[in-house]
């Protein structure tokens, strides 16, 4: 059985957005800048797809920006909304994106205050007032977790923000939220999304700017996205967004419902092999997002041993980055190193079956009690109590 279990990584192109793209990949190929009429059309395509895109996000047209994808808007709206000498306040469990890019900052000329979180992946809400007690330039914080799946809440905390200092500016990195989840732009200056995780194609995304918000371009030349993002715009990638975030944001409580219920099929399936626990919040967290660690099992074993028979899933260990650091948002929620290095993340659609399922419980426990049996040391530790050896 093939089994595809990874869609927090990306998601499978939907009909729709592929049916849209497809007259732009092959005769509509003008540069959307030209003055003639197949430019002209794909200018028209690209400002409806901006339409499509703001209606679905509750923004106006001018406050979407195309970009690359994620990486590139949360590059952007951190390194140009923060000046020198200005303060960054985000938290521990972000994406790369967003924290290496912090880190970047942090040495150069920025201060950067990184909020830790509760053992669910929460900010600690006290923290998050000691860092407000000295205006920050930028707030940014996830709206979801991409490996534990726990949803931070960015609308409490950014309503705080701005109740506290009115001209502090807040970006969400809102990737693996948008076309799953609702997501309020109340309290957010700045968001950042990515077609590839709702059924777009990859090397696309957006930023949206709120209206009155100056922000800086990152990329400098021709003047593409009203002077803010140049570059020859990605007709063929921004109409497949479009179409893709609408159908998403259309069917977003059908879909949200029935991936809810295989992941908690999945969650209490798989959290009945012992020893076994899942990362993150049980109950706020994305519809698709199952993370768990087995004592005893290395996650990338465990990846293997499902690649092999045929479930596509990941490991939140850091093995994919070349390094062999445990996962950064593993070791904030209070994991002990050991454990840390070895998460399993399954991440559902609503294309998944119960059938699925059910074939993937069976595969984790057989592999899960295979690894342990090799293990000299796991006899010690079945002695031992079930329950979690460590706390934050
Ligand atoms: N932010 C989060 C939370 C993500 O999960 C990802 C992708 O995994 C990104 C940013 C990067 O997005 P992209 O692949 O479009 O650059």
């Amino acid at each position: 059985m093939f089994v595809y279990a990874d869609n927090a990584a990306t998601t499978k192109l939907k009909n729709s957005a592929l049916d849209a793209m497809l007259p732009w990949l092959t005769d509509g190929y003008g540069n959307a800048s030209g003055f003639y009429s197949i430019a002209r059309d794909a200018r028209r395509a690209v400002e409806d797809a901006r339409k499509t895109v703001a209606e679905a996000m509750g923004a106006r047209p001018e406050e979407i920006y195309f970009t690359s994808g994620g990486t590139e808007a949360d590059n952007w709206a951190l390194k140009c909304a923060l000046p020198e000498g200005g303060t960054l306040i985000t938290t521990e469990v972000e994406h790369h994106a967003v924290l290496h890019t912090a880190q970047y900052l942090g040495k150069n000329r920025r201060q950067v205050i990184y909020l830790p979180v509760d053992e669910k992946g929460h900010v600690i809400e006290d923290e998050m007032d000691r860092a407000l007690e000295q205006p920050p330039a930028l707030v940014s914080i996830m709206h979801a977790n991409n490996e534990i799946g726990t949803i931070l809440g960015v609308n409490e905390l950014f309503a705080k923000v701005k109740t506290r200092w009115p001209k502090a500016l807040t970006h969400t990195d809102a990737v693996q939220a948008v076309g799953h989840v609702p997501v309020s732009l109340e309290f957010v200056d700045m968001l950042s999304m990515s077609a590839h995780k709702f059924g777009g194609p990859k090397g696309v995304g957006a930023l949206y700017i709120r209206r009155g918000v100056s922000l800086p371009p990152l990329l400098h030349g021709g003047g593409h996205e009203r002077g803010k993002r140049s570059s020859t715009e990605n007709v063929a990638g921004i109409v497949g967004m479009a179409a893709a975030l609408r159908e998403a944001v259309n069917k977003l409580d059908i879909a949200a419902g029935k991936t809810k219920r295989l992941r908690d099929k999945l969650i209490d399936g798989v959290l009945a092999i012992p020893y076994s626990f899942l990362n993150g919040d049980r109950e706020v967290r994305l519809p698709g997002n199952a993370s768990f660690i087995f004592e005893g099992v290395e996650g990338e074993s465990l990846v293997l041993g499902l690649d092999a028979k045929g479930v596509c899933a990941s490991s939140g260990s850091a093995c994919s980055s070349g390094t062999l650091d445990p996962s950064h948002v593993l070791m904030a929620i209070g994991l002990p190193q050991e454990v840390a290095h070895g998460s399993l993340r399954l991440s559902l659609s609503e294309d998944n079956t119960e059938e699925e399922v059910a074939y993937m419980i069976e595969a984790v426990a057989e592999i899960v009690a295979r690894r342990r049996s090799m293990s000299p040391l796991w006899d010690e530790r079945e002695q031992k109590p079930t329950e979690r050896f460590w706390s934050k």
